[in-house]
């Protein structure tokens, strides 16, 4: 994933464009960088992140840095942004997405006159770079971004600062990432979370439509290619990762949450006539929490946290190399309630339920604290293919996801035809999936969230969202 900040303003930039891209670290893990413009000059930065947050890596760069325009991101994958000469001028870029045929674009570009990339040890060109290589087949940027958007197998949303200090900011030609514009007296900003620009004083002031194109000054914003009439927003956004107080479409994600955990549970009740007693309802921390507080709400079940992540010394960024360590970290980052545990029955509510691993460690760890039960929900439905536009989860196969490979299990070959049965809970099949799933993690009991119940929470017609994870529908 990964997401950006930028702004354009008749004063200084770099704080907000400092704090705005910080509000993005939940996005990201690897990566983040930052761009100055200031009188004709570019001062750039890249970081790791990978064992310190944002702020830690960036705080003593702030003296250097000046300028009214900036654009900075937080990147899960290569260093950005990138300084690029090209006949096209001199800019600062950088994108989110996802690119699944950069092998054949690059032979493409070779074929086509291009000589070079650079490459990174792994050989592997930079995404970024690779990009800025197809803007720059063209004549304009406008026209560069537009033929880049049309080549990629992926998505692609971007943010560039020109040599005049203006920022061009696209959004994928689907939609499938948001990108907003917010204004306040001095200038404006633009930022995939909402909250990030309104907690730094500015205001609303316009959603780009899918495969929009726009460019943003302190004066104002001009639309230099209008958005397209199909969009298929990332359904995810709301269920997981994107962040609780940001609105997309005009949603909230909070919000959203309550609603699904409610519809979820309303839906269960309606289909099994009851709801297991239990003695707290909870989430599984963090993103599992709001729709597990819906489910509670709906059932009038009181709402606990029966384990708490300890957060303070170990931020989502602590990511050591070595893979036992990190599994210990995880483990010590739950701490229990055994007071909310022992001897109780306990339904948990998580956002997804992608590769089981975790989860299952989690109820192996629950039952070890001592619980009677543990019921699991989850709020979304099985996730049956692997997001092919975001980067978004590490699945290097589709057979890595639990609903994947419990269906080859039960079926082998000839249940993959049948993915569309298998993820609806109301069929054989589905209730086959489900009960399988349940006693290989060991629940009580186990349901999802239907597709319907969690469109239904987002609210916004059906058509515009993306829900390729689940039904594999492009
Ligand atoms: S495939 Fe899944 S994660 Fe990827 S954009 Fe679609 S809904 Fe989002």
């Amino acid at each position: 994933m990964g997401g950006f900040f930028g702004a354009a303003s008749k004063r200084d930039v770099v704080l907000d464009v400092f704090f705005g891209v910080d509000y993005h670290s939940h996005l990201g893990t690897r990566r983040a960088g930052m761009v100055f413009y200031d009188n004709g000059t570019f001062q750039r930065q890249i970081h790791s992140i990978e064992n310190a947050p944002f702020r830690t890596k960036f705080e003593d760069d702030l003296v250097d840095f000046h300028g009214n325009s900036g654009i900075g991101c937080i990147s899960d994958t290569d260093p950005q942004p990138l300084l690029v000469r090209s006949h096209l001028g001199v800019f600062g870029i950088t994108t989110v997405g996802a690119i699944n045929n950069a092998d054949q674009l690059i032979e493409d570009f070779f074929a086509d006159g291009g000589k070079q990339f650079m490459a990174m040890g792994s050989t592997k060109v930079n995404t970024t770079e690779l990009v800025a290589g197809l803007i720059n087949r063209k004549e304009t940027l406008v026209e560069g971004i537009k033929f880049a958007q049309e080549a990629i197998d992926g998505s692609l949303t971007l943010l560039i600062m020109t040599d005049d200090g203006a920022i061009i900011a696209a959004r994928d030609r689907m939609g499938r990432l948001p990108v907003l514009i917010g204004k306040d007296d001095d200038g404006h900003c633009i930022s995939f979370e909402s909250f990030a620009y309104q907690k730094l004083g500015y205001e609303d002031c316009y959603e780009l439509g899918p495969g929009e194109i726009v460019r943003v000054t302190a004066e104002g914003f001009e639309t230099l290619a209008p958005a397209g009439d199909q969009m298929k927003i990332c359904a995810f956004l709301w269920v997981y990762y994107g962040y609780p107080n940001s609105n997309y479409e005009g949603v909230n994600v909070e919000t959203m949450r309550y609603r699904n955990g409610a519809i979820m549970a309303r839906d269960e009740e309606a289909r099994n006539g009851q709801i297991p007693d239990v003695d707290y309802v909870a989430g599984v921390p963090d993103s599992g929490l709001p729709h597990g507080i819906g489910y509670a709400t709906e059932t009038n079940k009181p709402f606990a946290r029966p384990f708490i992540k300890y957060t303070p010394t170990w931020p989502r960024s602590f990511m050591p190399s070595n893979q036992a360590v990190r599994n210990r970290v995880a483990k010590m980052k739950q701490i229990p309630v055994p007071e909310l545990i022992k001897d109780k029955k306990l339904l948990f509510v998580d956002d997804s339920i992608v590769r089981g691993t975790q989860l299952g460690e989690t109820v192996e760890f629950l039952y070890g604290a001592g619980a009677k039960e543990v019921h699991m929900r989850s709020a979304c439905p099985p996730i049956m293919y692997s997001c092919k536009y975001l980067s978004f989860s590490s699945s290097k196969s589709d057979m890595e996801l639990i609903g994947r490979r419990v269906v080859q299990e039960l079926e082998g070959d000839e249940g993959q035809k049948h993915l569309d049965e298998y993820s609806d809970a109301t069929t054989e099949r589905g209730k086959c999936l489900l009960k399988s799933i349940c006693e290989q993690l060991g629940f009580d009991s186990l349901e999802y969230q239907s597709l319907d119940g969690m469109l239904e929470a987002i609210g916004i017609d059906r058509e515009k969202i993306c829900t390729y994870c689940w039904d594999g529908k492009e």
